[in-house]
């Protein structure tokens, strides 16, 4: 037995040992993303997209300054979701998309790569920021996803800030849709952060208002820890978007982790073959955002487009290079 465990101790050692030795590239980095789907042609409506590059840069510049002051992966990724929780323009926090019963029903995780630990609410009505929630699930209680009426309560408890009507989460947009209930009016929108921070760690998070007309209680991909939200220091930070019963199937964000782990795959040749192959059925349609230890990152989609943004600061270099876009072209804003 004690030499069982000191066997595990050189192996533990070994693994901390080659993983310490793995120099970080880039200084910091930070990828976002709006959602995924039929926004592609959102590119020919130039006051539209404007607001969406708008909208993606000011949440790459919110984390930039976290992360440049030497701030932790995770602080900048829930002040990056939370921006994207206030703005109606995606699909999370208040513009969520609706339940086919009316009513507004939020999930949201968050992961740490250095230690695993993650936490989750799905299915939560009054929560104003579900990322916040999903973080004092992670460092709150012992537990990894908490939903609906409990999820709730403990955050009451928490002191989250909450909302008295589930209606504060409606905005004109989504209140036609609920008269309507029309199915091609789709909301993609879905949110997510990942980040490498200056002491080399990853994180990911993820918050959406899940799928239009969802009944039942449906839960999606965004908070099941492995399909839409994954973090892992020996590997990549990831956070999907798209159909997510596809998502948690094929448990994507774990599944590009691994072949990066286990067969040595880049962060491209992860998730391109995740999102291309693995994925690559009529409905198994969205994308994701991965970014590795070392700094390498991905934003591949399968959908017509994805709203995205990235942030970056080469080692020993002033300059931050960024750039958002919607369908194929890379936009900068502020310069
Ligand atoms: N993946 C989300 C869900 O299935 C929706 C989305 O990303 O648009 O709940």
């Amino acid at each position: 037995m004690k030499k069982n465990g000191w066997k595990q101790w050189m192996m533990a050692a070994a693994l901390l040992a080659s993983t310490a030795a793995v120099a970080q590239e880039r200084e910091y980095v930070i990828v976002v993303h709006g959602g995924a789907g039929a926004m592609g042609s959102l590119e020919q409506k130039p006051e539209i997209a404007q607001q969406y590059y708008n909208a993606l840069d000011s949440a790459l510049m919110i984390g930039d300054k976290i992360l440049a002051a030497g701030g932790e992966g995770h602080e900048a990724v829930r002040a990056v979701i939370n921006y994207f929780e206030g703005n109606p323009l995606f699909n999370a926090g208040i513009g969520a998309t609706v339940a086919a019963d009316g009513s507004f029903e939020l999930d949201a995780a968050i992961m740490e790569g250095k230690d695993l630990s993650a936490g989750a609410v799905a299915g939560v009505e009054h929560v104003k920021h579900p990322i916040n929630a999903a973080y004092a699930v992670k460092t709150q209680s012992p537990h990894v996803m908490l939903s609906g009426a409990g999820a709730e309560e403990f955050a009451r408890e928490q002191g989250l800030e909450m909302v008295d009507d589930n209606l504060y989460f409606a905005t004109p947009k989504t209140m036609k849709w609920v008269e309507q209930f029309k199915a091609e009016s789709k909301k993609n929108g879905t949110v997510g952060c990942v980040v490498l921070d200056k002491q080399g760690n990853l994180t990911a998070g993820t918050s959406t208002g899940g799928m239009l007309r969802k009944k039942w209680g449906r839960i999606g991909d965004s908070p099941v820890i492995g399909a839409g939200t994954y973090a892992d220091n020996a590997s990549c930070a990831v956070s999907c978007t798209g159909h997510g019963e596809y998502y948690i199937r094929h448990a994507v964000a774990f599944n590009v982790c691994a072949r990066y782990k286990y067969l040595n795959e880049s962060v491209e040749q992860a998730t391109d073959y995740i999102i291309h192959q693995e994925l690559n059925t009529d409905a198994g349609n969205g994308g994701l955002i991965a970014v590795d230890r070392k700094g390498n990152f991905a934003m591949p989609y399968n959908s017509q487009g994805m709203f995205r943004g990235f942030l970056y600061k080469e080692k020993g270099s002033s300059e931050v290079k960024k750039g958002c876009a919607i369908g194929q072209k890379i936009v900068t804003v502020g310069k």
